[in-house]
C-alpha cells in the first residue's frame, strides 16, 4: 500500500485553500482540510468532497486540535478588508493563536509547517518593489492593525518556534493573488470589478485610482506554495510570492470593461485610511532559491476569472452575496 503524505490545510474551504487541496488531492496527498466558514464555504470544496482522499472539519484555529498529519500550511484567516474589520479581535486572536495552536501541533509531530503571511506586513511601504528584508510602515493603531500586526505576530511566533524548538517552518508573504472563487462581495478590487463590470454597474474606484498593485493569478501562487513546501530545510523564508507586474487600479478598471464589453461608468469613492500608495514584490528570492516565478499574464488570468463570475451571476442572477 503507498502511504500518501497526510497533509493539513486550515483554510481551506476559501479562495486560496480550496485550490491548494485541490492541488495537493492532484499531487497524491490525503487532504484534511479545516475550516470555520467564517468566509470560506463548503460550496468551494464540494467538488472534492467525493475523493477518499479528502476530508473537511469544521474546526476553529483559535482552538486546540489534535490530529495526525505530516505537514500543514496554515492559511485560515479572513483576508480582505471588509471581513477582517468586521471582528477585529477575532481577527487578531485567528492570526495569533491559530499560529500558536499550528506550531503546537507541528511541534507535537514534528511536522512541517506553512504560513500565509501577506505582502501587508510591509504596511504602506517606502521601499519598492519590496524585499524580504524590509521591516514595514505598518501603523499598529490603525483599522488595518488586526490584521497586518496579527500577521507580523504570527510570524514572530513561527521564527520563535524554529529557534526554541527546531521546527521546520515556511513562510511565504502573499501579495494581492486573485482567480476563480475568490468570494464575490468581499470587497478586494479584482472581484468587485469584475461583478460590477458583469452587472453593468459603477466601477467604484477608490481614490484617484493611481495606486498600485501586482496581481498573481491563483495557480501561480499556489505552484509557489508547492515549491517552498518541498525546499530545503533552511529556506525558512520569509520569501514574497507574487506577481511583479504592477498594474494602477485605474488600468486594471479599464482592462476589466476591455475584456467584459461592459459599459460601467467609473465612479469614484474615497480612499479607506492607511490604503497602501503603492506595493510590488521583489521575487528574486523565489526566482534564485526555488525556481519560481507567475507565468500567467494579467488579461490571461483576468479572462478566467471573468469567466468564472460570468457563470456564477448566470447561476444565481438575482442573488444578494454575503
Ligand atoms: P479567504 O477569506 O477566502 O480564506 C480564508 C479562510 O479561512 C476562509 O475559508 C475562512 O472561513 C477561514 N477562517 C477564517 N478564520 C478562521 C478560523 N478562526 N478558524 C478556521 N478557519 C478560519 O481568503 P484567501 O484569500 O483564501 O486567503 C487565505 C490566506 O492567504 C489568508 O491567511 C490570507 O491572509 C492569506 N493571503 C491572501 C492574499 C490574497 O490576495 N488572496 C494575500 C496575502 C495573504
Ligand atoms: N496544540 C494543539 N495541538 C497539538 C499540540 C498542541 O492544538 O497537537 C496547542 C496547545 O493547545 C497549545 C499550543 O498548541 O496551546 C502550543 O503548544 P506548545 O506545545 O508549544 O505549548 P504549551 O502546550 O506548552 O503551551
Ligand atoms: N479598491 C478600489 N475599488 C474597490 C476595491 C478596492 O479602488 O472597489 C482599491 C483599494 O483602495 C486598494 C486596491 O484597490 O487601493 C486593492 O484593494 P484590495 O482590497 O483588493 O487589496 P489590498 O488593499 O488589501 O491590497
Amino acid at each position: 500500500m503507498m502511504l500518501r503524505k497526510r497533509v493539513l490545510v486550515t483554510g481551506g474551504a476559501g479562495f486560496l485553500g480550496s485550490h491548494l487541496c485541490e492541488r495537493l488531492l492532484r499531487e497524491g496527498a490525503d487532504v484534511l482540510c479545516v475550516d470555520n466558514f467564517f468566509t470560506g464555504t463548503k460550496d468551494n470544496v464540494a467538488h472534492l468532497l467525493d475523493s477518499p482522499n479528502f476530508e473537511l472539519l469544521r474546526h476553529d484555529v483559535t482552538f486546540p486540535l489534535y490530529v495526525e498529519v505530516d505537514e500543514i500550511y496554515n492559511l485560515a484567516c479572513p483576508a480582505s478588508p471588509i471581513h477582517y474589520q468586521h471582528d477585529p479581535v477575532q481577527t487578531t486572536k485567528t492570526s495569533v493563536h491559530g499560529a500558536i495552536n499550528m506550531l503546537g501541533l507541528a511541534k507535537r509531530l514534528k511536522a512541517k509547517v506553512f504560513q500565509a503571511s501577506t505582502s501587508e506586513v510591509y504596511g504602506d511601504p517606502e521601499v519598492h518593489p519590496q524585499t524580504e528584508d524590509y521591516r514595514g510602515n505598518v501603523n499598529p493603531i490603525g483599522p488595518r492593525a488586526c490584521y497586518d500586526e496579527g500577521k507580523r505576530c504570527a510570524e514572530t511566533l513561527f521564527f520563535d518556534y524554529y529557534r526554541q524548538h527546531n521546527l521546520r517552518i515556511r513562510v511565504a508573504r502573499i501579495f494581492n493573488t486573485y482567480g476563480p472563487r475568490m468570494h464575490p462581495n468581499d470587497g478586494r478590487v479584482v472581484s468587485n470589478f469584475v461583478v460590477q463590470a458583469l452587472r453593468g454597474e459603477p466601477i467604484t474606484i477608490f481614490g484617484e485610482g493611481m495606486q498600485t498593485r501586482a496581481f498573481c493569478y491563483v495557480d501561480d501562487l499556489i505552484e509557489g506554495f508547492l515549491r517552498l513546501m518541498a525546499a530545503p530545510d533552511d529556506l525558512t523564508g520569509p520569501v514574497n510570492l507574487g506577481n511583479p507586474g504592477e498594474f494602477t487600479i485605474r488600468q486594471l478598471a479599464e482592462m476589466v470593461i476591455e475584456l467584459t464589453g461592459s459599459k460601467s461608468k467609473l465612479v469614484f469613492h474615497p480612499l479607506p485610511a492607511d490604503d497602501p500608495q503603492q506595493r510590488r514584490p521583489n521575487i528574486k528570492l523565489a526566482q534564485d532559491r526555488l525556481g519560481w516565478e507567475p507565468k500567467i499574464p494579467l488579461v490571461q488570468g483576468l479572462e478566467k476569472t471573468i469567466t468564472y463570475f460570468d457563470g456564477l451571476l448566470a447561476r444565481l442572477p438575482n442573488h444578494v452575496f454575503q
